[in-house]
């Protein structure tokens, strides 16, 4: 069975007009990590709140490890005993505890040679070992956030929540953590779910993200598919860059100025439009081609070139940095047809190979 499951759970806070979790189906296999991706007030907080038994769900059931936690009938399993570790952003350390002691808080339950045992064994697969006797407030902040895991991780929780854990990190050592706490939630196979804003934080640590709008899961997927194949058109503009390029529909294929396109099913609508991401698109001078360099900007890595298409819409472009043309170039627009996704009103419509 999942590790976690959640079954149409719905929330909405008394007097609020909407609820902030709405009817979230979501089911979590055992040592998966999922991130939750979604901007600020769409109830990843909530949510995560309501897996550990901080809120109870008006509707919708919610099951850890195959056991029901809670439902709209009634049953509600109490925080601490659902076996669900919590990370929070700003880690939540007791300061009057050492390093040691923080994380042996969860093993009142262990004879003292266990839970020696226990903590030594965090502190090792956490590289704390050097620190175990600091207070909290003679570490860094990625020795805390490391404390704040270990302390989680120590009763071993069937389920660990980590609610936005690297907001308090510096940018470089936000990278470090979050492909250091990847890799010790691996090797500790545990479950997890991480509740973040930052997309690339999602895709960098999640084997699946599921992505939170207005309280609704709108998709969830491998990062790989969120990203190139959003489900809607709400997903594709909060996930990552790109342009929306018009299509007109004639019988089974569409037209547009990226060229044609087969449609799965040609009954639909008249208009379309595809989504290209910046990556997927390769610009070539051509003193024939349809589009025109608008601008250039050097990221540092690669340049971004906005391309005027006949169609009006600026097509945003990335290239290697040696691929260097002018604002005013006419190109030729090659887009990579396998990373296309086609959007009716909303949701996502199938293109032929
Ligand atoms: P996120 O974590 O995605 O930023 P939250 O889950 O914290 O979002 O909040 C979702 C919505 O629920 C927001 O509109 C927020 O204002 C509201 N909300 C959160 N907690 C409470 C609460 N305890 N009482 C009333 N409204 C709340
Ligand atoms: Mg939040």
């Amino acid at each position: 069975h999942a590790a976690i499951e959640l079954t149409q759970v719905s929330k909405r806070f008394p007097g609020a007009a909407e609820p902030a979790v709405r009817e979230v189906s979501v089911a979590i296999a055992p040592g998966e990590i999922v991130a939750l991706l979604g901007p600020s007030g769409c109830g990843k907080t909530t949510t995560l709140r309501l897996i550990a038994g901080f809120e109870r769900p008006d509707t919708g059931a919610i099951a850890i490890a195959g056991r029901c936690v809670a439902d709209g009938n009634g049953t509600f399993v109490p925080p601490e005993r659902r076996g669900v570790g919590m990370v929070f952003q700003d880690y939540a350390l007791f300061p009057h505890l050492s390093v040691a002691d923080n994380i042996a808080f969860g093993l009142g339950h262990l004879s003292s040679a266990e839970r020696r045992s226990r903590v030594d064994d965090l502190l090792a697969l956490t590289g704390l070992e050097g620190v175990a006797h600091r207070y909290p407030h003679q570490l860094s902040g990625g020795q805390q956030q490391r404390v704040a895991i270990a302390r989680a991780l120590a009763p071993r929780p069937h389920v660990l929540l980590l609610d936005e854990p690297f907001s308090n990190l510096d940018t470089e050592l936000r990278t470090q953590m979050r492909a250091e706490v990847r890799a010790l939630l691996k090797a500790t196979e545990t479950t997890a779910i991480l509740v973040t804003h930052d997309q690339q934080e999602a895709m960098t640590v999640a084997d699946r993200v599921a992505v939170m709008l207005q309280g609704r899961v709108e998709q969830i997927d491998t990062p790989d598919v969120v990203y190139h194949f959003p489900a809607t058109r709400a997903v594709a503009r909060f996930v990552g860059q790109g342009t929306f390029v018009p299509a007109r529909v004639a019988g089974d294929v569409a037209e547009s100025d990226l060229g044609r396109f087969g449609l799965e099913n040609p009954a639909g609508p008249q208009l379309v439009e595809l989504l290209i991401r910046p990556r997927d698109v390769s610009l070539e001078e051509d003193s024939e081609g349809i589009a025109v360099i608008t601008s250039r900007t050097f990221n540092g890595a690669e340049y971004t070139y906005l391309v005027q298409l006949p169609c009006g819409v600026q097509l945003l472009s990335n290239q290697p940095s040696h691929v260097d043309l002018a604002p005013g170039t006419r190109v030729r627009v090659r887009c990579n047809r396998s990373r296309l996704a086609a959007y009716d009103a909303d949701a996502r419509i199938g293109l032929t190979a």
